[in-house]
C-alpha cells in the first residue's frame, strides 16, 4: 500500500480533485500531516468522511519502525526497519547553527566505491519517497525538537533515485510541509553526469555536492568506478553548466585515504583541477570500518594538504568529525545488525 508522506502537495491537489472533492484540502492535509502531526486520519476534523475513508483506503498514516539508536556527544544515529524488513540508516548531528540530519536515499548501493561501508552491498531497492520523509519525521518526534539542516549522504546514490529524490524535497521545503529551507538542504552525488544536468534545471535552491575523493582519471578509477563511466572531463563540464545555470556555488567532497590520495602532489594537482570554478572543498577524514582496509590521513598530514589548498587560494574546510565511535560512517550500523 502506499504511503500518504510521498505524496506532495499537487498530488494531494489532484487526489482531491479526482475524488469529488477540493483542492484547498490538499493544504489543510498538509498541515496536519507535518504541522500537528496526527497519526490516525481520525483526528482530521475539516475534511469530509467519505474523503477520508476513501484516503484511508489508498494511503497508510503509518510511520517506520526505529529499532536501534546509537548515541554519542553531539550525535545519534537511527537504524530504521521498513516494510520488507530491509534496514536503513539516518545520523542527527548537533550542530551550534541546528540540528541536521544525514538521510539514507536507497537500500544498499550500486557504485562500488572502494573505500565505501555501503557499497559493499549491492542494491536491493531505491527508498520511497515516504520513506525518506518519514526519516526526518520520526527522528523530529523522537527527539522532540526541529531538524534544520538535511543532508542527503547516507546510504544510496541519491541521484540514482531522482524522482523519488525531487518529490521528497518538494515535501520537505514546502511551508506547509516540514518547510525546510532549500538552501539547508544539501545532496551529494559521485558524479551522475546527466543526472547533474538535469539537476541545473531543478528550481528549488538545493545545495549540490560532489564525491571527488582523488585529483585526476587514474586514481579516480581505482577507488570510484563510476569515474570509468563519467571521467572527470565529463564530469567538470558538467559542473560548470551547473553553476552557470544556478549561480550558485559547489561542493566538493575529498576523502583523504592514508597513501593513496593525501600527497602534496595531490593537493596540488587538486588546485588546478577545480581552478576557476565557484566552489569549495570540504576535507573528510576518513572514518575507517572494520571491513574495508583503506586507513585514515593523520592530522598533520591533513593539515598540511589543506594549507596547500589554502595558500593557493581555494576555499578549504575540514569536516568536523561525528560518531566514529558509534560506527557513523555511512552503512556501518547496518552492516553489524545484519552481519554483513
Ligand atoms: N552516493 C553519494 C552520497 C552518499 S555517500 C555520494 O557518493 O556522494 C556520502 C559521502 O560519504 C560521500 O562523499 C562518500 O564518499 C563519503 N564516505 C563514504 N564512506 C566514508 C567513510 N568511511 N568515511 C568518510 N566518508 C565516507
Amino acid at each position: 500500500m502506499k504511503s500518504i508522506y510521498g505524496l506532495t502537495l499537487e498530488d494531494m491537489e489532484n487526489y482531491f480533485v479526482e475524488h469529488g472533492s477540493k483542492k484547498f484540502h490538499a493544504g489543510q492535509l498538509f498541515s496536519w500531516l507535518y504541522e500537528k502531526r496526527i497519526k490516525s486520519y481520525d483526528e482530521i476534523t475539516n475534511i469530509k468522511k467519505e474523503v477520508l475513508s476513501s484516503l484511508e483506503k489508498d494511503y497508510s498514516i503509518k510511520s517506520l519502525q526505529i529499532v536501534d539508536v546509537q548515541e554519542d556527544v553531539d550525535v545519534c544515529k537511527y537504524l530504521f526497519e521498513l516494510y520488507d524488513g530491509e534496514h536503513i540508516e539516518a545520523v542527527l548531528m548537533r550542530h551550534d547553527y541546528g540540528n541536521s540530519v544525514c538521510i539514507s536515499s536507497q537500500v544498499g548501493c550500486n557504485m562500488g566505491c572502494k573505500f565505501c561501508e555501503s557499497g559493499r552491498r549491492r542494491k536491493v531497492r531505491n527508498l520511497e519517497t515516504y520513506e525518506m520523509v518519514l526519516q526526518l519525521l520520526m527522528i523530529e518526534e523522537t527527539l522532540g525538537e526541529r531538524i534544520s539542516h538535511v543532508v542527503v549522504m547516507g546510504i544510496g546514490e541519491p541521484f540514482d533515485n531522482y524522482d523519488n529524490l525531487l518529490n521528497f524535497f518538494s515535501i520537505i521545503n514546502h511551508p506547509k510541509g516540514l518547510a525546510i529551507g532549500a538552501r539547508h538542504i544539501t545532496v551529494s552525488t559521485c558524479g551522475l553526469v546527466p543526472k547533474i544536468l538535469e539537476f541545473s534545471e531543478f528550481p528549488l535552491q538545493i545545495n549540490l555536492a560532489i564525491s571527488l575523493h582523488a585529483p585526476n582519471n587514474k586514481l579516480r578509477d581505482k577507488i570510484m568506478p563510476i569515474n570509468k563511466a563519467y571521467p572527470l572531463e565529463e564530469l567538470i563540464k558538467a559542473i560548470k553548466h551547473y553553476l552557470k545555470k544556478t549561480n550558485r556555488r559547489i561542493t566538493f567532497e575529498y576523502i583523504l585515504l592514508k597513501d593513496v590520495n593525501d600527497s602534496p602532489e595531490c593537493a596540488l594537482e587538486l588546485v588546478q583541477l577545480v581552478k576557476g570554478i565557484n566552489c569549495y572543498i570540504n576535507l573528510i577524514p576518513y572514518n575507517e570500518t572494520n571491513n574495508i582496509d583503506f586507513k585514515r590521513t593523520n592530522t598533520i598530514q591533513i593539515m598540511r594538504f589543506y594549507d596547500i589548498l589554502k595558500k593557493n587560494n581555494i576555499n578549504v574546510t575540514i569536516r568536523k568529525e561525528f560518531g566514529s565511535k558509534i560506527s557513523a560512517a555511512c552503512g556501518q550500523l547496518r552492516s553489524k545488525k545484519e552481519d554483513l
